[in-house]
């Protein structure tokens, strides 16, 4: 049974070391939620792995998905009550997904499983994590400030090209004791993005378009973020401190094990694989988080093979799995069709390594010391071998991209975004004997233009006719969905051309104009 995962009795005491060894000591997972960065770089990870059965693994598909992610915390040993993990859960995975199964498997043929990790309210699977971390930073915020650690709120400020400043808004508003303001590139998001972002309700929350590219935004945002001056003044006066609860976070991370080891109970309960059977995990990868996830799902029991890890043009992962050698010295940024894919430095790579290596915070400084200065950084034969063993790679660039949407959607009459359809064309060239579970990442309805290509044979990034590039997102969708008659556009997407657009500032890009902003939604 399920209910047979013990907490160990130990309870609070699995503290979190960093990946350099260069904070002050391990701290308790309250402390590492909130920090999100440990002090030197590094990043948190559990000082100790639970360790599960296949039989633990298989009895979680009893569970409702919020109890199989409590029992798992639980087995993490997450410094806080078993009551309060309990709750948290409750809230993060219930109604606020359109699918009780939180994310369902729909099997393609006896061996092709793909798991849909976008059923949650912005229909990328961001939710997954973000529906999530708000209730661990909220809790932990609270147990911190009752121990006299912490006597103040937090702001969170997101940088976002597209899906993740949805995530955030939506994880974030009404939650006790933060706000949450997001700044995306002007002009530089999709029709739907936009609409999603800036119709979001909540008294809690902000939205900024900012002018110039996402790179524009971001730097601005890093520059208020290492404004000292700044963080102590809204410190004393406003008793707010800024947070960026981005993918290094390790509370971000773990609801994301969580669904590798729930799938693979529900493959069992299925009867599609036998308990104990190995399956290789697909995953198209960006910031190396969601594929990372899936190995610590496999570290601790789950009977998983082979980490396929899916690139799009933005091949650098693919390159280092193949090679052992990270460099980017001379690599240009490509904006792909698949553009949540669209990162060069994959700053979750650190953990796997760290992990790789047998915890070795001093290679660990010195590789990422080399990527700062050189641009590039090789890691050592032993570690290079680890990673043949658990990873293999390959890169699926625009028009095969396209081509497989077409083919997946005329061969299963199942509609990929072009994230998933990344995974998909990666396994078939990667996948060996055992069956593969594919991570969907994105519902096809948020890269319509995209996917409107695919369908009609058309070039990655040519020009849309005119006639269908007058159409608004949602109009599109809809347009897809008679063609293809795919009526499954989540109520999140379709009902947004009539919603109120509650934010409507446009501001520079540079430090002044973001901080002047923050401040005024402090004080509103
Ligand atoms: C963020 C994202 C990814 C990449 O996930 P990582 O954890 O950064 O590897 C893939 N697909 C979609 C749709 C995303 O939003």
């Amino acid at each position: 049974m399920a209910q047979c995962i013990d907490r160990a009795a130990s309870f609070g005491q699995n503290l979190y070391v960093d990946t350099r060894g260069a904070a002050g000591g391990p701290v308790p997972f309250t402390e590492a939620v909130v920090n999100g960065l440990a002090a030197g770089g590094g990043l948190y990870v559990p000082q100790e792995l639970p360790s599960l059965s296949v039989a633990e693994i298989a009895a979680l598909a009893e569970l409702p998905y919020a109890e199989r992610a409590a029992a798992i915390y639980k087995a993490f040993n997450i410094d806080l009550p078993d009551e309060t993990i309990d709750e948290l859960m409750g809230r993060a995975y219930g109604e606020n997904f359109d699918d009780a199964a939180i994310c369902p498997i729909t099997s393609l043929d006896d061996n092709t499983h793909i798991l849909e990790l976008w059923h949650g309210p912005t229909s990328a699977f961001k939710d997954m994590a973000l529906q999530c971390l708000p209730h661990f930073f909220s809790a932990s915020a609270s147990a911190l400030r009752e121990a006299g650690k912490l006597d103040h709120d937090f702001m969170i400020l997101v940088a976002t090209s597209g899906d993740t400043g949805k995530a955030a808004l939506e994880g974030f508003k009404g939650v006790d004791g933060t706000t949450i303001g997001v700044l995306f590139p002007d002009g530089g998001v999709s029709d739907i993005q936009r609409k999603q972002m800036v119709t979001t309700t909540g008294d809690n929350v902000r939205v900024w378009a900012v002018r110039g590219n996402f790179d524009d935004c971001q730097t601005g945002v890093k520059r208020t973020f290492s404004d000292d001056a700044f963080a102590k003044q809204l410190l004393t006066e406003d008793a707010v401190a800024l947070s960026s609860a981005n993918s290094i976070n390790w509370g971000r991370l773990l609801p994301q094990v969580v669904y590798y080891i729930s799938s693979y109970a529900e493959l069992v309960a299925s009867g599609k694989i036998e308990a104990g059977d190995e399956i290789d995990v697909c995953v198209p990868t960006g910031n190396f988080g969601n594929i990372l996830a899936a190995w610590y799902a496999k570290q601790i029991g789950t009977p998983i093979g082979m980490l396929l890890c899916a690139s799009n043009d933005n091949r650098v992962l693919t390159d280092f799995i193949n090679t052992g050698t990270y460099d980017i010295s001379d690599r240009a940024f490509i904006l792909t069709a698949s553009p949540s894919m669209d990162i060069l430095v994959s700053s979750n790579l650190e953990r796997q390594l760290f992990e790789l290596t047998g915890r070795d915070g001093e290679a660990i400084g010195r590789w990422m010391a080399d990527l700062n200065e050189k641009h590039c950084f090789r890691v050592d034969s032993d570690t290079f071998a680890r990673v043949r063993e658990n990873f293999s790679a390959d890169s699926i660039d625009n028009a095969h991209c396209l081509a497989t949407i077409k083919e997946v959607l005329d061969e299963h009459g199942y509609l990929l975004d072009p994230h998933t359809a990344v995974a998909y064309a990666a396994a078939q060239n990667l996948r060996g004997e055992n069956p593969v579970l594919i991570a969907s990442t994105a519902h096809w309805a948020k890269f319509g233009d995209n996917v409107y290509r695919a369908l009609h044979a058309m070039a990655p990034g040519e020009a849309l006719p005119a006639e269908v590039a007058s159409l608004t997102g949602c109009q599109l969708n809809e347009r897809i969905a008679e063609e293809t008659g795919r009526c499954d556009i989540p109520a999140g997407l379709a009902n947004l051309d009539t919603m109120e657009v509650r934010f409507t500032d446009v501001i520079d890009n540079d430090v002044e104009a973001i901080e002047a902003a923050a401040e005024a939604f402090c004080r509103r």
